[in-house]
């Protein structure tokens, strides 16, 4: 179901700040929206039909918000209706997003804000088929990060964002095959205090009979493609080069 603009980690530039998107008639669901992801997306004309945007928010690293003002103050100024707000930004609210959109200069009128309590009480309804919810992640002390977990026409999807831990509940849904499609932040690099999750520790969690439902994203530079099919996961895609 999700596409991907960017599957690469903070310093991938080759890849591109990681994010997901799904279009659903003139509606759009964006996945994080870091430095490079607002270039991608006007170049690859994704916003061609599309009237309203719905990004989530996942934390506050800049490869993943880094260019979330430049889309908001874009589509309201120079696509479709002139001044005319067409960005929903839901996050947590301590995520600090808010805050952060403010300092880059968009008030209230050039975009909506959810600010949301977080945690799997918290649904958000976009549409009758979608339905998305945050619940807090392992990732840096210093900011709070979520994960994301998405209803799509009855199929559950999880995304894990950053992270370098899954929670025992996700993962024992994981390894009963409970999810349709599961996204995770998954890396070459492996030692001790790592802020995101090693291919080896992800193949110690991931029980080899369910690996086909998950996909590895936000790749670092040595990520190891074969490696990572061999042991049964998919990896993602760029949609574009
Ligand atoms: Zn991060």
């Amino acid at each position: 179901m999700l596409k991907f603009i960017g599957s690469g980690s903070a310093f991938n530039t080759k890849l591109g700040n990681n994010s997901a998107y799904y279009k659903s008639g003139n509606q759009m669901l964006l996945i994080d929206c870091g430095s490079n992801v607002f270039q991608r997306i006007k170049e690859n004309n994704l916003l061609e039909g599309i009237e309203h945007i719905h990004v989530l928010i996942t934390h506050t690293h800049a490869d993943h918000i880094g260019s979330l003002a430049d889309l908001i103050l874009y589509t309201y100024y120079s696509h479709g209706e002139f001044a005319k707000s067409k960005v929903t930004v839901h996050s947590p609210f301590d995520t600090g997003v808010s805050e952060i959109l403010k300092l880059n200069g968009c008030i209230k009128g050039y975009h909506h804000d959810e600010n949301l309590v977080g945690g799997s009480s918290d649904i958000i309804i976009i549409n009758e088929s979608l339905t998305i919810s945050f619940d807090r992640n392992s990732h840096v002390e210093e900011l709070n990060t979520y994960n994301v977990f998405i209803l799509s026409n009855k199929n559950p999807i999880w995304y894990s964002s950053d992270c370098n831990k899954i929670s025992n509940n996700v993962l024992r849904v994981i390894n009963y095959g409970g999810y349709k499609q599961v996204y995770i932040d998954t890396c070459k690099a492996d030692y001790e205090g790592n802020v995101h999750l090693s291919l080896r520790k992800l193949s110690e969690l991931i029980k080899p009979e369910f690996r086909d439902k998950v996909w590895c994203m936000h790749l670092d530079e040595g990520f190891n493609r074969e490696e990572a099919e061999e042991l049964g996961f998919n990896v993602v895609i760029n949609e574009f080069n």
